[in-house]
């Protein structure tokens, strides 16, 4: 065991479970498991430890990682040893905790992509010069895309080969750069991790993400990595965020969380329903949510209805869905306002904006860490308790109102449509 003093830590860390992040409401503490996979054993572990040890609150980020939030300096060595012992601490180091990132959905059926992952994680996390958020989506190639999660790197499983493609700063806008055999794959993936890492210490580039990386050296890399001429696979529909997938044993019932934010009740619950209805095992969604595979046909609506009355999303048309917000409050020292609680109240005033496809981003700052990106509506807190109001900008553009939540909601109201909305808002600017 080696924890890092905790007064040497500070923001911008990727925090894990040896070197925990201070927030709003104590130290976060992140799990990396390896695909997101939980056994039924091991999430009930998590669940008590986030009792005792922390708040009792936990999240499921973007990457399919799981924090404990609200740990103290006092619990925060007890709760290491624990998750030590059960093997759910990161490696020791600077680097990434972990490195890849995989559907939910991809399971035995997809050994040559399991396989690939785990080769990756075991011969990559090891090597000195990879920035710590770096990271690789490894894509079965089904129903659950991975295209934007803005990876540095994104392999795709096209049927007989691996198509690779460096991440770039458009969503979804990969650039891509060859296939490989499943054979070659591991290899060719290696040579781009390994020559990224020895530009970077030997000064070659000072870029963090393959995205930034200057074109002359990118071209240097895929070079590197020998692969064949470039076949980019089809275009997929975005991820579903909740509902059930038929897969080739059974079901698969994917449950959503607002905001990604999980009691410790909800966790044990879904261990509960993964040994009762399923097999045992949980997976942490991208998406923010937990999926729990092999389902039996018969037991999909009973789950459904289960979690739905467990607070659960399981609904992928739900609106709620359609809402983003930072820990607010709640959970960061810097918050004006506690922007999750105001966006629940927020979206009951624009539910069939939100089924329109409207994207509501509610930041407690003018940072915007959850959602660096534009929204059709950006509201960002004020001292005073008000939000900035952007219409179809991020939190860094201009504001065009100053309202309170009951102002916003009242003009909300009325709207029906995503039109509506940029109409309202246009007049507003005018
Ligand atoms: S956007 Fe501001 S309030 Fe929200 S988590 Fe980031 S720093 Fe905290």
């Amino acid at each position: 065991m080696n924890p890092q003093p905790i007064s040497e830590r500070r923001r911008g860390w990727c925090p894990g479970v040896r070197r925990p992040m201070e927030t709003g409401d104590g130290l976060l503490v992140r799990l990396h498991p390896f695909g997101g996979r939980l056994t039924a054993d091991q999430a009930r572990l998590i669940a008590g430890a986030a009792r005792e040890n922390g708040n009792g609150d936990l999240d499921i980020t973007a990457r399919g990682n799981l924090q404990i939030r609200g740990v103290s300096e006092e619990s925060h060595p007890e709760l290491l040893a624990l998750l030590e012992r059960e093997g759910l601490a990161e490696p020791e180091g600077d680097g990434p905790n972990r490195l890849t990132v995989m559907s939910p959905l991809t399971g035995p059926d997809h050994g040559d992509v399991l396989d690939l992952a785990q080769e990756i994680e075991d011969r990559a996390v090891p090597l000195h010069g990879l920035p710590g958020k770096f990271f690789v989506t490894v894509d079965d190639g089904g129903p659950m895309p991975l295209d934007a999660l803005g990876a540095d790197l994104h392999v795709v499983a096209t049927g007989e080969d691996f198509a690779i493609a460096f991440g770039s700063a458009e969503p979804k806008g990969l650039q891509w750069i060859g296939t490989a055999s499943p054979v070659r794959a591991d290899d060719a993936i290696l040579f781009i991790l390994a020559d990224f890492a020895q530009m970077r210490i030997e000064g070659r580039t000072r870029a963090r993400r393959l995205r930034d990386l200057e074109p002359a050296l990118a071209a240097e890399l895929a070079a590197s990595a020998e692969l064949s001429p470039a076949t980019p696979p089809l275009e997929r529909p975005s991820a579903p965020r909740a509902g059930s997938f038929q897969i080739r044993h059974g079901h698969a019932v994917l449950l959503a969380l607002p905001f990604g934010r999980c009691s410790a009740a909800q966790l044990d619950q879904a261990a509960q329903w993964s040994e009762r209805l399923g097999q045992g095992e949980i997976r942490l969604s991208f998406t923010r949510g937990i999926l729990v595979p092999g389902i039996a046909g018969e037991h999909v609506l009973t789950l459904l209805a289960e979690a739905s009355r467990a607070g659960f999303i399981t609904d992928g048309d739900d609106p709620r869905l359609s809402l983003i917000a930072c820990p607010g409050r709640q959970g960061c020292g810097s918050a004006l306002t506690p922007a999750p609680a105001d966006a629940l109240r927020i979206a009951e005033s624009c539910a069939d904006i939100l089924k329109d496809g409207a994207i509501l981003h509610v930041s407690g700052c003018p940072k915007g860490c959850a959602h660096p990106g534009r929204a059709e509506l950006t509201l960002v807190g004020r001292e005073d308790g008000r939000y900035d109001v952007v219409p179809n900008g991020s939190t860094r553009d201009a504001a065009s109102l100053h309202l309170s939540v009951d102002d916003l909601m009242t003009r909300l109201l009325p709207l029906a449509t995503l039109d509506d909305l940029r109409r309202t808002f246009a007049e507003d600017a005018q």
